[in-house]
């Protein structure tokens, strides 16, 4: 796959790093060259100083034959514009842009681009941490807006049924694994201390589920 990384600052670097590991051809842009010293010295790839707002600089990245193209600098006007710019002018087929800051995502979103709120997404998990470390992410669907989480169960809900657990509206159990041999769940199960679940939800969901268990615990 043909990458391009727009921005090679803490994200970018760690993207394009990663991408590379994986195999793929990956292009850098970033108007400080400094920048690209935040990449390891074994990475292999195009390192393409300049303004990504130049078209020229666009060019010589490879937007052209780009399969997939990151917007990941630190400004979110630009990332819209230059990400935009990926989807109806290059026909990247996947383009996905980071999002700075909370306030300025739904204009992203308006761009109907796939995007990223690296901020949102770290304070939630940070929150999550904070109030319980029995539960946690452990994947996120689409912008995070359906997640599947890992949730251990206290004393307090041993021998009660699977389906006090979860409101079907908002969340439903995939997995539950017992004494290390996981098992999807039954109708009428009845739930031991020290399961692990795997529950797939939503924020409202999640939130539920903790007020079932007796969370948050501060
Ligand atoms: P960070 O906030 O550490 O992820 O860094 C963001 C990166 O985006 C920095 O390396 C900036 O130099 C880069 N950047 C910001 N604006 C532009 C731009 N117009 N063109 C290219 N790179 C940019």
């Amino acid at each position: 796959m043909k990458a391009v990384i727009i921005g090679c600052g803490r994200l970018g670097a760690e993207l394009a790093n990663r991408l590379f590991l994986r195999g793929h051809e990956v292009s850098v842009v970033d108007q400080n060259e400094n920048a690209f010293t935040k990449l390891p010295a074994t990475f292999v790839g195009r390192f393409n100083e300049g303004d990504a707002m130049n078209r020229d600089v666009l060019h010589r990245a490879g937007m052209e034959y780009a399969d997939t193209v990151a917007v990941v600098t630190d400004s979110d006007v630009l990332n819209g514009v230059v990400g935009y710019l990926a989807r109806s002018l290059y026909n990247v087929p996947s383009v996905v842009v980071r999002n700075h800051d909370p306030r300025y995502r739904p204009i992203l979103e308006a761009y109907g681009l796939q995007v990223v709120s690296a901020m949102s997404w770290g304070a939630q998990r940070i929150e999550e941490l904070i109030y319980d470390t029995d539960m946690r992410a452990v994947f996120s669907a689409g912008n995070g807006e359906v997640e599947i989480y890992e949730v251990s169960i206290p004393e307090a809900w041993q021998g009660r049924a699977i389906e006090d657990l979860v409101a079907p509206e908002s969340a439903v159990v995939v997995s539950v694994t017992r004494a290390g041999r996981a098992m999807l769940p039954q109708t009428g199960m009845r739930l031991a201390a020290g399961d692990t679940l795997h529950i797939s939800a939503t924020l409202e969901g999640i939130q539920d589920l903790q007020n079932r268990l007796g969370k948050p615990k501060k």
